[in-house]
């Protein structure tokens, strides 16, 4: 929701406390048993808040949030002894005559609903482990439901970093995500049932080194392998069936171009472990793909002609970044050169080319990018802008972005009015040029690449500048 795009709001929305805290203090006054049931119930109810909260705003009736949200929640057999209950992130459930084995957990708030499907198709449902895909709350918020006092919790070695990062950045990240999804709430939850993090794993699968039990006759390989919504993405293989549960693995559309930069913030991701992850999984060569959103992907053909895909496209966009360092070209002109070749078109509505290429080059090269002297200060070229209007007049200046607007240039005109803005952040006719670019923009997005978060922040600075407008 992580990451992506959608998908972190998905992330978070389930985290939505819609004024229950006093059931929150009732819940340590029962018993364990009793205590469950009334915070399951508490839970049921700021789901279904969070639900409606995104109806209401409209935001479910589109984009990819909508695809999510409005996913019902039940248990269905996906094969022999393989369950999943569906949701905005799915869990998975694999049963063996020994107990049972759950995949990802679900957001906190869809869980008890979700275990209750699975009880409902499982009735002796007995859970001896809980894996867990990554860190981001659409998949570990589940864990205090489903968990009970001798449940072994197994996730990759990064996990405790990545959750600790996510926690301690928690206020900025969240303030980015409302920023996109504006239906969010505007404080992250506190009561403790609700807040991030705090899973606490019992045992850890590292980089290299799979992890592989045997329960019931069923054998389980865990693979650690980082590069895809963070680095602590952990992927379950059940050699028997030839059946990968990949988590977020994939982000939420497969075969996509890979999310390695996005937008809410997160670590940059690292794009030759990505690469070397989907090589991983291209040697497996699975028969069926069961991801923790949406629906399995079925039919070893297709699953290994999008393997590939996305692995060379990641591949091209690296080594063509790469090139081009080398050739001592700008990040900017790389952005707008580097384009994937035909064979490897990839949907660029979650993970983006342009953005990936500005991604890798700022991993590997740093935030200086060794031509502006400025760079290196901490004055912005804002502090200049009431300067340039001065001797320039505001009125040539958004004349000149007009001009370029005409020549369907609105990246120049955004530039040219955010001079005029920094000197005064009211003048109608700067806001209003600004508000035809972004509209441009917004528009050649829907038309063309789709990618979410384009959207997303187009709306919000599309609302912000007409807010202004209205003043
Ligand atoms: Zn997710």
């Amino acid at each position: 929701m992580a990451s992506g795009s959608k998908q972190s709001i998905l992330k978070r929305i389930g985290l939505i406390a819609v004024g229950i805290v006093v059931v929150g203090a009732l819940i340590f006054t029962f018993s364990q048993d009793a205590r469950q049931a009334v915070q399951n119930e508490a839970l049921n109810k700021m789901g279904d808040a969070a639900v409606q909260r995104m109806k209401d705003s409209g935001a479910a009736e589109g984009g990819v949030a909508a695809d999510f949200i409005n996913i019902p929640i039940e248990a269905r057999e996906i094969s022999d002894g393989l369950y999943q209950a569906t949701g905005v992130a799915n869990a998975q459930l694999i049963a063996t005559d020994a107990g049972h084995i759950l995949f990802d957990t679900g957001l906190v708030t869809q869980a008890p609903k979700q275990l209750k499907a699975l009880q409902a198709a499982i009735p002796d449902l007995d859970l001896t482990h809980i894996i867990v895909s990554h860190s981001h709350a659409d998949h570990s918020g589940g864990v205090k439901v489903w968990k009970k006092e001798d449940t072994k919790i197994i996730a990759h070695q990064e996990f405790e970093e990545e959750q600790r990062y996510l926690t301690e950045l928690q206020s900025y990240f969240w303030n980015r995500n409302r920023t996109l999804f504006p239906f969010m709430p505007e404080q992250p939850p506190t009561i403790e049932l609700l807040a991030y993090g705090g899973v606490e794993p019992t045992s850890t699968v590292a980089n290299g080194a799979p992890y592989k039990f045997t329960q019931g006759g069923v054998d389980i390989e865990l693979f650690a392998l980082p590069g895809a919504e963070g680095a602590d993405n952990l992927v379950l293989w059940l050699p028997q069936k030839k059946i990968l549960l990949s988590g977020d693995f994939f982000g939420p559309i497969f075969p996509q171009f890979p999310n390695i930069f996005t937008m809410r913030g997160e670590k940059i991701r690292k794009p030759v472990e990505y690469i070397a992850s989907l090589e991983q999984i291209i040697a497996l060569q699975p028969e069926m793909i069961v991801p923790s959103h949406k629906n399995p992907i079925t039919g070893k053909e297709k699953i290994m002609i999008g393997l590939i895909k996305m692995r060379d496209a990641t591949r091209f966009v690296h080594d063509a970044t790469v090139k081009g360092m080398n050739e001592g070209k700008t990040v900017e002109q790389l952005m707008m050169e580097i384009k994937l070749p035909p064979e490897l078109v990839l949907t660029q509505q979650h993970g983006r080319v342009s953005w990936a290429v500005k991604s890798i080059w700022e991993y590997y090269a740093t935030w200086f990018h060794f031509d502006k002297t400025t760079e290196l200060y901490p004055v912005a070229a804002s502090a200049v802008y009431a300067d340039i209007v001065d001797v320039a007049g505001a009125a040539p200046l958004v004349k000149k972005a007009k001009d370029h607007l005409i020549k369907k240039q609105p990246v120049h005109a955004l530039h040219l009015v955010d001079i005029v803005l920094g000197k005064d952040g009211a003048d109608k006719t700067a806001l209003r040029v600004r508000k035809d670019a972004l509209q441009l923009l917004l528009t050649d997005a829907e038309n063309d690449l789709q990618n979410s978060y384009e959207i997303y922040w187009l709306t919000y600075r599309l609302r912000d500048t007409e807010e202004k407008l209205a003043r």
